[in-house]
């Protein structure tokens, strides 16, 4: 089996391009970013034992497996992460929360050396993102999963990032106050039957309740006791929900609610402003 007809088989079982073409360099042992590699090699003969992992590697990804998952590893804000099946994978979508938390940290504070926390952190993507663009920022991060937590050190490790990483479900036990709060907290409904297809991922860090805005809620509430005053709470959540946690956070006490849209041009986070009074 030659480059081109391996290329062809898994298209044939009802992948990407792309997605074969990226499997196809793993089970060579290459880089992910040596496609070029792959075209220039059409014709090469795939040795049996990289054919067998070829089509393993396949038959996963064909099964609805992310290909984070299979490769190990996802892109997110610049930064490669590791990823495995202990935390969800990073969308795209979320660095719509990291533009808005750089942004206003810009805004905030002209040392650019705010106290950031993020909660449910997962792989560590969006606090080590903020920390990479802060590098004077104090940067914690809570997950209630120490399986996650185990992730996100280690990324943190590797990129040497300085973020403080503990257990603890949302804010609960942490200590001080933040000029930021963010969050990418589970937010499918469920009983969403887009659930299924999300199958492979962690549902802790999926499902939020009957609406999916049981966490969001949990967060809205604890977050005035952590805010210095003119800090921000930024939430991502799912499609329909901006309307709703808008309101939530309105009933708070927040203010300058608002919401930020992602590349597909979805409402895709809501945030708000802790105004201390007196
Ligand atoms: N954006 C994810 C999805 O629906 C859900 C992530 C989350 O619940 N935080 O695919």
């Amino acid at each position: 089996m030659t480059v081109t007809q391996a290329l062809a088989a898994a298209t044939a079982l009802g992948l990407e391009r792309i997605d074969a073409q990226l499997l196809l360099l793993q089970a060579f042992g290459r880089a992910q970013a040596d496609r070029a590699w792959l075209l220039a090699h059409d014709t090469d003969e795939l040795p049996e034992l990289q054919q067998a992992q070829f089509l393993q590697l396949c038959q996963r990804r064909a099964s609805g497996e992310p290909l984070a998952y299979i490769v190990g590893c996802k892109e997110f804000f610049g930064l490669d992460l590791l990823v495995d099946r202990r935390v969800l994978v990073p969308r795209p979508d979320t660095e719509t929360l990291v533009e808005w938390a750089l942004e206003l940290s810009a805004v905030r504070n002209d040392s650019l050396a705010p106290r950031v926390i993020d909660l449910g952190t997962g792989s560590g993507a969006i606090a080590l993102a903020i920390k990479k663009a802060l590098p004077r920022a104090t940067v914690h991060a809570t997950d209630a999963s120490p399986e996650a937590l185990e992730v996100a050190r280690e990324n943190a490790r590797r990129l040497s990032l300085g973020v403080e990483f503990r257990r603890a479900s949302w804010l609960a036990g942490v200590e001080g106050r933040y000029d930021l709060i963010v969050s990418n907290p589970p937010y499918v409904a469920a009983n969403d039957p887009h659930l299924a297809a999300l199958a492979h991922e962690p549902l802790s860090a999926l499902a939020a309740g009957p609406d999916g805005l049981a966490d969001i809620h949990t967060i809205v509430t604890q977050a005035p006791a952590y805010l210095r005053s003119g800090g921000w709470l930024l939430l991502e959540h799912g499609h329909d929900q901006a309307p709703a946690v808008r309101e939530l956070l309105a009933a708070a006490g927040f203010q300058g609610v608002a919401s930020r849209r992602d590349l597909a041009g979805i409402e895709r986070c809501s945030g708000g402003k802790w105004l201390e009074l007196g």
